[in-house]
């Protein structure tokens, strides 16, 4: 029974979870159903959980709760990198004690799968300790003349200004990680799987760390399915013939093979079922990330953009809305000067007066609109087009994947 729960409940709910964690913060879900459940796990939860535990249990007990969300979700700590260490070693574990013993005895193997798996394994440690121990590019008054001319300021996202914080320059392209607490290279995002920020020098490892863990799934669930495959051809259950009661002969079916497996090789399947359920959940990791090199944008580029975006349609709007309504009070403000003309008929008058209502309507309408301000800011960002805003630093998808492996600061740019 547990097994069924296992594999109906928390796998799918372990999949989701992580799909969410990874893609819920993301710009182009944010406003989605991703979104929400991401601020649903990160925030939502947390605050109902501590209003009830205030109230059963007191104002303390429910402050406790709040901190507890706070270091969770908002401060440096190793919980998520635990969470993703025990799937790893746990995952590890079941496969050397339940599938490495059927490697030998499966002749659609071949043997070099006993040195290639843990190299695999080493190919993922690796790549996790490069990413979660390698320095990001932290910029410190040592390296800062370096990173300052690593990037131009692109006058859309980056302007010269200080770091309120560090007290001096921010480079183009950098940001100011407030859980490292200093300002990061090309900054990507902080990573709680590896408890280190992603920058321009550790991107690399970043990717490669994702690519490693997309192949360690996807390899597991295919030696898996050979080895399944295999017991499945040795059992003899689709060559022999059976007969019913009546005498007829039978054929094996696929729902009782799946019982079958489920009877002898349950572990095992389960532990398919989750590598290949996280290959799908890293490989979409990987596609996005293989989409903001084509444009050359970093995850906090990306965000940044969305921003952009949004503050650009809304100050146009704004000006928009106001010059209309300053029309309307213009074009209504030539109201008839009054003539001494008795014959005037009452027609007329009332026209008139109609007129000077609606230019009065005009004009509240436009004291109701404060006059736009427009800061030097403005007059550079209102002239990009906010449909079609494009990264500064976009030099096409192989030169663009030159710099990640190659970074600037390190190798140049030649
Ligand atoms: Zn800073």
């Amino acid at each position: 029974m547990l097994y069924e729960i296992f594999l109906a409940i928390y796998l799918p709910t372990i999949t989701f979870v992580v799909f969410v964690l990874l893609f819920g913060p993301n710009e182009k879900f944010r406003d989605g159903f991703l979104g929400d459940a991401h601020e649903f796990i990160t925030s939502t939860l947390w605050t109902k959980l501590r209003n009830l535990i205030t109230r059963v249990c007191g104002e303390s007990a429910g402050k406790g709760l709040g901190s507890i969300g706070d270091y969770l979700f908002y401060s440096r700590n190793p919980l998520i990198l635990i969470f993703y260490l025990a799937i790893l070693f746990g995952g590890m574990a079941v496969f050397f004690l339940y599938v490495w013993p059927h490697l030998e005895e499966t002749p659609t193997l071949h043997p070099i799968h006993l040195v290639l798996i843990p190299l695999c394994l080493l190919f993922v440690f690796s790549t996790f300790l490069a990413s979660a121990l390698t320095d990001p590019g932290k910029v410190t008054k040592g390296n800062l003349d370096r990173y300052l001319k690593l990037y131009p300021y692109d006058y859309q996202l980056f302007y010269p200004y200080e770091c309120y914080t560090c007290k001096f320059a921010k480079p183009a392209r950098s940001k100011h990680c407030r859980i490292l607490k200093c300002c990061i290279a090309k900054y990507d995002h902080y990573c709680a799987w590896l408890m280190n920020s992603i920058g321009e020098k550790n991107y690399r490892w970043f990717l490669l760390y994702l690519y490693s863990n997309f192949l360690m799934c996807v390899y597991g669930t295919w030696i898996i399915y050979k080895i399944l495959e295999h017991q499945v051809d040795a059992s003899g259950m689709f060559t022999n013939t059976y007969y019913d009661q009546a005498g007829n002969v039978v054929q094996i079916g696929y729902p009782y093979m799946i019982r079958w497996l489920l009877e002898y090789f349950r572990i095992p399947i389960g532990l398919s079922m989750m590598t290949f359920l996280m290959s799908i959940v890293v490989f979409c990791f990987i596609c996005y990330h293989l989409y903001l090199i084509s444009k050359n944008i970093t995850t906090n580029e990306s965000s940044k953009f969305s921003v952009l975006k949004y503050y650009i349609t809304q100050k146009k709007l704004e000006i928009d809305n106001y010059q209309k309504a300053l029309q309307s009070v213009n074009q209504s403000k030539n109201v008839p000067k009054k003539r001494s003309n008795k014959k005037k008929s009452s027609k007329k008058k009332q026209n008139q007066k109609k007129k000077l209502k609606n230019y009065q309507k005009n004009r509240n309408e436009l004291k109701k609109l404060k006059k736009p301000i427009i800061t030097p800011m403005d007059k550079i960002v209102l002239k990009l087009d906010p449909e079609n805003l494009k990264s500064f630093y976009n030099k096409g998808f192989w030169t663009n994947l030159k710099q990640v492996f190659f970074p600037i600061s390190i190798y140049g740019t030649e």
